[in-house]
């Protein structure tokens, strides 16, 4: 079946430039030349160690951060320049601490009715309160809800209001960023269960980011593994996760926890040793040659790209 592309980045970049009185300026190169599709109606996963770059790469994509170098495709246009006005209803984002993205001196409904109106959604203040209401049923909060100011809410009712907000805009596109990393476990589940309910429901194409593997793999129809600013592997998730052909996917995949006591005696040890890449002036060779026991003369002088191994599944290491 032919799939739709509903997001693609090419070579895209975002460099910070750090100024400190003491050692002067530094450039850090977050996302450093990312090649990525995403297809209409999947949730792709972006997987990595926190600091990889994989939430600056979600908010370039939305242009929250503006790219340094490189295009953004939305439905076929070219959107790296573009006025984004047209596109913040359809390309939305939910964060990883939801009540720090929320104003706490309005009350909920007043939270969502301010994005539908920015939005130009609803006719006036009674539609909007009702499509309020409406979605914070959906994520499973009762219409009362909007009464209520954010911090008399629990973290995980707080980022349900957040999901409720981003959706009554009725988006296509919804970046997940660590959704679930500030809350408790039991409460994890939840919040994932029903991300899967309204990307089906609604028709929703996700980018789920999170450094937490095996959620993105439950979660996720395509994996993207990212180190230190790129794409290193991809593939779906069935593939990422049973023949990992990295080495560093290899060590993500090692280092997840296993609940069996008696599989984890014999699984190997997970820590991923070795010096990690600063992010700061230029990298030679391949980015995970200095922590990789594979490494080679080649891998320090030569960086590898993104090769297909099986249709859909690339990885950047010369020995797969
Ligand atoms: Fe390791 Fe070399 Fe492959 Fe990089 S290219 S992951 S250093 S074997």
């Amino acid at each position: 079946m032919e799939q739709n592309k509903l997001l693609e980045v090419s070579r895209l970049k975002k460099y910070f430039t750090l100024r400190n009185s003491f050692s002067g300026s530094r450039t850090v190169r977050a996302v450093d030349g990312v090649e990525l599709c995403i297809y209409e109606g999947e949730t792709f996963g972006l997987v990595g160690e926190t600091a990889c770059g994989k939430s600056t790469l979600g908010r370039t994509i939305l242009r929250l951060h503006e790219p340094t170098q490189g295009q953004i495709f939305y439905r076929g246009k070219d959107i790296t320049k573009a006025d984004m006005r047209p596109y913040r209803s359809r390309m939305q984002i939910i964060f990883q601490d939801p009540g720090g993205s929320m104003d706490p001196h309005m009350r909920v409904g007043g939270l969502i009715e301010e994005v539908l109106k920015a939005n130009g959604i609803g006719s006036g203040r009674a539609e909007r309160r009702s499509i309020a209401e409406e979605y914070l049923q959906k994520v499973g909060l009762k219409p009362e809800s909007a009464d209520l100011y954010p911090y008399e809410f629990s973290g995980g009712e707080q980022q349900r209001i957040s999901i409720a907000r981003a959706l009554a805009v009725r988006p296509e596109f919804l970046v997940c960023d660590e959704p679930t990393s500030s809350l408790d476990v039991s409460i994890q589940s939840q919040i994932i269960n029903l991300l899967e309910e309204m990307q089906q429901g609604l028709g929703l194409t996700l980018l789920f980011i999170s450094h937490n593997l095996p959620v993105v793999r439950h979660i996720s129809d395509r994996i993207g593994v990212m180190y230190l600013g790129k794409i290193i592997e991809l593939g779906t998730s069935d593939e990422i996760c049973a023949s990992p052909l990295h080495p560093y996917t290899r060590a993500l995949m090692a280092a997840v926890p296993v609940p069996d006591p008696a599989s984890a005696r014999r699984a190997r040890p997970g820590r991923i040793k070795g010096d990690i890449w600063n992010g700061s002036g230029p990298i030679t060779g391949c980015r995970f040659h200095l922590r990789c026991p594979h490494a080679s003369e080649r891998c320090k002088n030569e960086e590898p790209p993104l090769m297909e191994r099986s249709p859909g599944h690339t990885c950047a290491c010369w020995l797969q």
